[in-house]
């Protein structure tokens, strides 16, 4: 019988209210099971893994990535597939981590989670959880049919380190607006092969060191010197610059000189756009040729959360700079189209 590890981190899929402030707060994996007695019925053998303490995801952690790459690990040879239960606050942040982390994976590791407690009547958390476990079972002659990093809500699969959550109230809380989705849950799960990972030829390799020395420039009309400078002239190890359009900024003297300053004290930095969709095109414009003559790496059309964890990643593995400048630009885990 198919068998399914599932880790219970926490989120509001299994929150109640604080009886005293009113305020959502996790809860134990038991009032799950008891409001989804379905779980009974599936014909799969079930396994829990519950943490403790049990967070909202906002308090996610790259140590706490790193607890659960090393469950999977550990844990890899027992089971199917692994359903990770998430907050959806950055659920993003630790697919695309995972991602990373767990090398050459051949088995699914769905996240899922919920807007509404499962508790609720109106709650989105069943069918997320029932569908997500139905995906981790799905096998295609034998293999795992999605052996990747993968988030599922409202009725459908993406690409981990592809997506983002683009809405907090709707159920329809995430998109990856740079991929197609990997599955579509109707009456039948339809599954789109082609966008689909190949199973791995290599055994899993798990990395846990993340470097999270990395500051965040997000531009915008009128930004100040002081405010650069507090990321350019810090003891960060490399920065994310979030840029106009295909990935351009203004082009004022100060400005170009305190990246190449930073640049020239051995600071990595990644170009990544503040659009959605879309990818940064290096020297398209002449407000972006200069970043390219300095070395700025293209992010290509990753998303805030992969660049970030990209990042950590790679920086984790203490590869020299030329290196990690150019695995930034590549594709590892199918997290960028260049
Ligand atoms: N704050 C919650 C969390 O990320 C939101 C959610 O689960 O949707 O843990």
């Amino acid at each position: 019988m198919t068998k399914l590890l599932i880790i219970y981190t926490g989120g509001t899929i299994g929150m109640v209210n604080n009886p005293k402030t009113g305020a959502l707060i996790p809860f134990d994996f038991d009032q799950i099971k008891q409001n989804v007695p379905e779980l009974d019925r599936l014909n799969y053998v079930l396994e829990v893994h519950s943490f403790d303490p049990i967070l909202d995801s906002s308090d996610m952690h790259p140590d706490i990535w790193a607890k659960l790459a090393r469950i999977i690990e550990v844990r890899y040879l027992e089971f199917d597939g692994f359903v990770i239960l998430h907050g959806s606050d950055t659920m993003a942040f630790t697919a695309s981590a995972l991602s990373f982390m767990l090398e050459n994976l051949s088995k699914p590791v769905v996240l899922t989670g919920s807007q509404l407690p499962i508790g609720e009547i109106r709650t989105d958390a069943k069918e997320n959880l029932i569908t997500a476990l139905e995906i981790a079972a799905t096998k295609k002659q034998g293999k795992a049919m999605v052996p990747e990093v993968c988030i599922y809500f409202d009725y459908q699969l993406f690409r981990g380190n592809r997506a983002i959550k683009y809405n907090s109230e709707k159920f329809e809380a995430f998109r990856t607006p740079n991929y197609p989705k990997l599955a579509e849950a109707g009456v039948h799960l339809t599954f789109f092969k082609n966008y689909i990972k190949l199973q791995p030829k290599e055994q899993l390799l798990v990395h846990t060191d993340m470097n999270a020395n990395i500051g965040v420039l997000k531009l915008y009309p009128g930004i100040t010197p002081q405010a650069v400078h507090a990321i350019t002239r810090s003891s960060v190890h490399a920065i994310v610059l979030e840029t106009f359009g295909s990935g351009n900024t203004t082009t004022a003297a100060w400005f170009v000189e305190s990246l190449q300053e930073a640049a020239d004290a051995g600071k990595l930095i990644v170009d990544i756009s503040q659009c959605m969709g879309g990818s940064v095109e290096l020297g398209k414009y002449e407000t972006s040729k200069k970043l390219e003559q300095m070395g700025v790496i293209s992010g290509h059309d990753m998303t805030f959360e992969a660049t970030v964890t990209k990042l950590m990643y790679l920086m984790g593995l203490n590869l020299p700079v030329e290196d990690i400048k150019f695995w930034m630009a590549q594709s590892i885990r199918g997290e960028l189209t260049a």
